[in-house]
C-alpha cells in the first residue's frame, strides 16, 4: 500500500511534467520504462565521454577516444570497394587527423569543405596514413565560437529507437534540477550511512549522472567509484528487504504440522536398491523438521546434478501422505515431470499409494479423471501424489488437500509461479509447505540475495561408484573422429548421446535441426540403432524412444536439450555436445550430468565451431578442469553475469539496473547486516526502499 506522498514528494510526477516532454516523447521514453521523474533519477549513463578537453592533435593517442578541434584541410571522396568520404583537420600543434566516413548523405559532404572548423569526438586509431577517426561525432563550430568545452563529463545513456543520449541526456538532465533535497529523497539513515561509508543518494546521484572532469574514468567503467557503489548498495538492499518480506508475509500463514508415523517412509527406503548418502539423510532430516511443524517450510535443496535430489523429495510427499494430505511435484519439462512420475509410481505403488500425472496436453477423458483425483472427488482413487508441469497451477486444477509443494529445477520457475502453485493449496489462512529443488548450485553469494526467502539445504555429496566424466573439447572439423569414436563405443555396448543445440528458442527449429543430425548419422552409422527425441514428438512417442534407449534397444540418442535435467540412464555412457561453445556453463555442467550415472568410464565430447572467442574457450577449459558444480556455478556467475545464472531472462526474477552481482559481490553481506538493522529500527523505511526499487522493477520484468 503506498502511503500518500508528502507534498515534496515529486517523485511519481509523470515525464511529461517536465518542460519540452510531450506525448510522442513519453510514449518513447516508455519504451525504456521511463515514466516518472524518480525512474528518470535511477536512469544512469552506461559510460561517460570526456569532452571537457580539446586534445592538440599532435597529442592524440591510438586506442583512446579523445576531443579535438580543427579547420578541415582537404576532402576527399573514394569510391573504391565503397563509397568513401575522407576529411583531413588540422590544428594549431601542426599536425593531421583523417576522417573517415562510409555513411554520408550530400548534405553532410556538401558542408565539410576546405576551411571549416569543426570540432569532433571519436575513438583514434592508427590508419594507414596516420592517425584516423572513423565516424566521429562532429559539429561545426563557428569562428565566433570560443573554444568552450564541457563543464562535466558527458554520460552515455542506455538509448531506443528514436531518442538519442544526447536528447535523454537533455530531460534527464532536467529531471535532476527537480531531484529534492537529501531531506525528502535519502531513505538511508545517518547511521547506518556512517556505518558502511556511504554518501548521500543526493551526492551520489548528481555524481553518477554527471562526474567532474577529474573524475577517474577507469574506475567510473568498472562501476567502483563511491557514488556508483552507493546507488549499488542501495538498490541490492532493496532487493533484499523485499525477498525478506516476502518470506515474512508467508510465516504469517500457518501450514498443516505434517507428522506423519514414518512408516511408508520406512518401507520406501527398504525397497531401494541403495542406501541413502549421509548428506541425503541430513536433508531429508531438515525437511522433515520444517514438515513437522504447523508453520509454512520454504526451503531450496540444492545438490550437484546425480546428487539424488528425487529421494529427499520423496521423501517429502510420503510425510504429506502418512498425514492424510497431497503432495505435489512440478517439473520445468514435460520429459522430467514423465521420468519423475514413473519412478513415483514405481516407488509409490508397491506402497498402496495412488500417484496422478497432469501436463498441459492431457486432455479429454484421462485430464478429466486425473482432475477429479486431484479434487478428491472418487474417494477411493484420491490423489496422494500429484506429478506434473506448470499445468498443475492452471485453473480448473483443485486440490483436496494440498499440503506440500515440490519444485524442481528451481532456476526454470519464477518467485510469481512458486507462490502460484502455493496458493492452490490455499485453505483458509493455511498455506502449503513449499520445497524447492536445484541442480544448478547457486554460488553462495546469490543465494543470500536472491534467495533471500527459502532456508537451504546441501547435498554435498554424491551416491558411491560414480566415476568422474574425462571430458575433452574438439574442433567440429574432426567430426568424421567423432563419429567413428561412437562406432566404437557402442560396437563395445556402450550407449552414447548426440545433443543438438541451436540458439533459436523455437521448438520447430531445434527439432529439425536434430531430425537433420539424425539423417546424417543414420548415413554414418549403418547398422547401429539410433533414437530421436525432440520436444516436437508427442509425449507417448517420446517415451517410447526414451524406453528403448533405457532398455538398450537404442544405442545412440540423437536429443536436442530436452534431455538436459533429469533424464538418467546409467549405461550411457558418451555424450557428444554439438555447438558447445554456444551453451552456458550451468547449461554444458547439466547436459553432461547425464552421463557418468553408472560405473563405467564416461566421456564428453564438447563440439566446437573455430575459431573460439577468448570467452568460449575458458569456459569449456572450466568444464574439463572440474565436475564440480560449485565451482563450475561461481565459474559461470564471473563469466557470465547473474542473469544468466538464475536464468532471470526467463522469470523475470530479479531485474537489477544498476547493481551487477558479480560485480557487487562485495557490498552482499554488508546488505544483509543493513537490512536486518533496517527492518528492526526503521520498518517504515524498508517499505519504502522497496518501493522505490522494486515496483519499477515489477514493470520492468514484464517488459
Ligand atoms: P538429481 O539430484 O540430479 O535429481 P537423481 O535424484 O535423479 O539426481 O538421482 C540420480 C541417480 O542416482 C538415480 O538413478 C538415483 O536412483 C540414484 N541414486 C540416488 N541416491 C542414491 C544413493 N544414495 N546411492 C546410489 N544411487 C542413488
Ligand atoms: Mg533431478
Amino acid at each position: 500500500m503506498r502511503e500518500s506522498a508528502p507534498a515534496t514528494d515529486n517523485s511519481a510526477q509523470p515525464v511529461t511534467s517536465l518542460p519540452g516532454v510531450g506525448a510522442a516523447l513519453a510514449k518513447t521514453l516508455e519504451r525504456l520504462g521511463l515514466r516518472t521523474l524518480q525512474d528518470l533519477w535511477f536512469h544512469l549513463p552506461l559510460r561517460y565521454e570526456d569532452r571537457t578537453r580539446l586534445t592538440p592533435i599532435r597529442d592524440l593517442q591510438p586506442g583512446a577516444a579523445a576531443q579535438v578541434e580543427g579547420r578541415v584541410e582537404a576532402v576527399e571522396r573514394g569510391f573504391r570497394y565503397r563509397p568513401q568520404l575522407r576529411v583531413a583537420i588540422g590544428d594549431d600543434s601542426r599536425a593531421t587527423l583523417l576522417l573517415r566516413f562510409f555513411h554520408f548523405n550530400a548534405a553532410q559532404a556538401n558542408q565539410l569543405i576546405v576551411g571549416t572548423r569543426l570540432r569532433c569526438y571519436g575513438d583514434v586509431r592508427r590508419g594507414q596514413h596516420g592517425l584516423e577517426m572513423v565516424h566521429p561525432q562532429y559539429r561545426r563550430v563557428a569562428d565566433s565560437e570560443a573554444a568552450v568545452v564541457e563543464g562535466s563529463l558527458t554520460p552515455v545513456y542506455p538509448v531506443t529507437e528514436g531518442l538519442s543520449s544526447p536528447r535523454l541526456a537533455g530531460v534527464i538532465a532536467r529531471a535532476l534540477q527537480r531531484l529534492p533535497q537529501d531531506a525528502e529523497l535519502e531513505l538511508l539513515p545517518a547511521e547506518l550511512r556512517k556505518v558502511y561509508k556511504l554518501t548521500s543518494l543526493r551526492a551520489a546521484l548528481l555524481y553518477a549522472h554527471r562526474p567532474p572532469p577529474d573524475a577517474d574514468l577507469a574506475q567510473m567503467a568498472l562501476g567502483a567509484h563511491p557514488a556508483q557503489q552507493r546507488l549499488a548498495f542501495e538498490e541490492l538492499l532493496a532487493q533484499h528487504l523485499s525477498l525478506k518480506r516476502l518470506r515474512s508475509r508467508i510465516r504469517e500463514h500457518a501450514a498443516p504440522a505434517l507428522r506423519g508415523d514414518g512408516d511408508l517412509r520406512k518401507r520406501f527406503l527398504a525397497g531401494l536398491p541403495f542406501a541413502p548418502t549421509r548428506a541425503q539423510q541430513r536433508v531429508a532430516a531438515e525437511v522433515a523438521r520444517d514438515l513437522a511443524r504447523p508453520a509454512p517450510m520454504l526451503r531450496l535443496v540444492q545438490g550437484d546434478v546425480g546428487s539424488g535430489k528425487t529421494v529427499v523429495a520423496a521423501l517429502a510427499a510420503l510425510a504429506a501422505v502418512e498425514s492424510g494430505a497431497q503432495a505435489a511435484l512440478m517439473a520445468p519439462t514435460e520429459l522430467l515431470a514423465e521420468q519423475h512420475y514413473r519412478n513415483f509410481r514405481r516407488w509409490m505403488e508397491p506402497l498402496g499409494i495412488e500417484v496422478v500425472w497432469l501436463a498441459g496436453k492431457l486432455k479429454g477423458k484421462a485430464r478429466t479423471a486425473a482432475l477429479a483425483q486431484i479434487a478428491g472427488n472418487d474417494e477411493a482413487r484420491r490423489a496422494q501424489i500429484v506429478i506434473g508441469t506448470h499445468a498443475l497451477m492452471q485453473e480448473g486444477v483443485a486440490f483436496r488437500e494440498l499440503a506440500l509443494v515440490i519444485i524442481d529445477e528451481q532456476h526454470r520457475f519464477g518467485v510469481h509461479q512458486r507462490l502460484a502453485l502455493r496458493e492452490k493449496g490455499r485453505v483458509a489462512d493455511n498455506v502449503p509447505h513449499q520445497l524447492v529443488l536445484t541442480a544448478t548450485p547457486i554460488p553462495r553469494t546469490l543465494a543470500m540475495t536472491a534467495y533471500a526467502d527459502l532456508d537451504v539445504s546441501v547435498i554435498d555429496e554424491l551416491p558411491p561408484g560414480r566415476t568422474p566424466v574425462n571430458t575433452v573439447a574438439i574442433a567440429k572439423s574432426r567430426r568424421a573422429d567423432v563419429i567413428e569414436r561412437i562406432r566404437a563405443a557402442c560396437a563395445g555396448g556402450r550407449q552414447a548421446y548426440w545433443v543438438c543445440t541451436i540458439i533459436e528458442e523455437s521448438d520447430l527449429l531445434q527439432a529439425q535441426a536434430a531430425e537433420a543430425v539424425h539423417g546424417e548419422l543414420t548415413a554414418a552409422l549403418p547398422g547401429l540403432s539410433i533414437g530421436l527425441v525432440h520436444g516436437r514428438l508427442k509425449p507417448a512417442q517420446k517415451q517410447a524412444v526414451m524406453d528403448a534407449f533405457a532398455a538398450g534397444q537404442i544405442a545412440l540418442l540423437v536429443a536436442t536439450t530436452v534431455i538436459e535435467v533429469g533424464v538418467d540412464v546409467p549405461n550411457a555412457s558418451l555424450m557428444i555436445v554439438e555447438n558447445a561453445e554456444r551453451l552456458g556453463l550451468a547449461q554444458l555442467h547439466q547436459l553432461r550430468g547425464r552421463v557418468g550415472r553408472g560405473s563405467v568410464e564416461s566421456s564428453c565430447v564438447l563440439l566446437y565451431q573455430s575459431p573460439l572467442s577468448a570467452m568460449a574457450r575458458q569456459r569449456l577449459d572450466v568444464l574439463r578442469e572440474t565436475g564440480d558444480g560449485f565451482r563450475i556455478a561461481e565459474k559461470d556467475l564471473e563469466l557470465r553475469g547473474p542473469g544468466e545464472v538464475l536464468g532471470t531472462r526467463q522469470t523475470g526474477q530479479m531485474i537489477l539496473r544498476i547493481a551487477d552481482l558479480a560485480r557487487d559481490a562485495h557490498l552482499l553481506s554488508a546488505v544483509q547486516r543493513a537490512g536486518a538493522a533496517l527492518l528492526e529500527k526503521h520498518p517504515e523505511l524498508a517499505d519504502k526502499l522497496i518501493g522505490r526499487w522494486i515496483g519499477q522493477a515489477a514493470r520492468y520484468a514484464g517488459a
